[in-house]
């Protein structure tokens, strides 16, 4: 799952992991961006320090990282070959480099890839705005990234619009239900 910042991901995924149907398991990051109020520390990332990424990065630890507007994030290998091991789906809340990468990896009925987008771009500056704690500086950055992202969104199997949180959420259900069927069926 990926999309620009500030398109909703957080959100819409919270409500498709509440089905449990769908055998999700979710994976947390690692990032090096300072913890934001009410994140906590393995619930919504692990937050490490430069030097402690750098060591993931040296002893091929992330399945993908990537940097994002000053800061790195990456997903955790071995957890994820661990719980597809024990037969779960894997979710990823990516942003769009790291998607790349995951792409390369697997193929076929082992992936699916959605891209989230905002009903324009307005919208997006809005919900940047509303809910930043950061600086004007970094809020612009993150509006020019969230616009060169918005245009990988052909790279991707699926595009889902963030219109309302409960229909994408449920779009988003049916696809991953679709390639689930899809792959018993195989
Ligand atoms: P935020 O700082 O707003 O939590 O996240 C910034 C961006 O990093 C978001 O687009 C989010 O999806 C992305 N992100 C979070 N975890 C990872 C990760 O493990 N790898 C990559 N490549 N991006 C991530």
């Amino acid at each position: 799952m990926s999309g620009p910042s500030g398109v909703g991901k957080g959100t819409v995924t919270k409500e498709v992991m509440k089905d449990k149907s769908l055998n999700l398991f979710y994976s947390v990051s690692m990032t090096t961006r300072p913890q934001r109020p009410g994140e906590e520390n393995g619930r919504e990332y692990y937050f490490v320090s430069k030097e402690e990424f750098q060591r993931n990065i040296d002893n091929n630890n992330l399945l993908e990282w990537a940097e994002f507007v000053g800061n790195r994030y990456g997903t955790p290998k071995d957890k994820v070959e661990e719980m597809r091991d024990k037969g779960f789906n894997v979710y990823l809340e990516i942003e769009v480099n790291g998607t790349t990468q995951v792409l390369k990896q697997y193929s076929g009925n082992d992936i699916v890839s959605i891209f989230l987008i905002p009903p324009s771009l307005e919208e997006l500056e809005k919900r940047i705005r509303g809910r930043s704690t950061e600086s004007e500086e970094v809020i612009k950055e993150r509006l020019e990234k969230a616009r060169r992202e918005l245009g990988l969104k052909f790279n991707y199997e699926y595009i889902v619009l963030n219109d309302e949180i409960e229909r994408a959420a449920e779009e988003i259900k049916s696809i991953i239900r679709s390639k689930m069927n899809s792959t018993i069926t195989k």
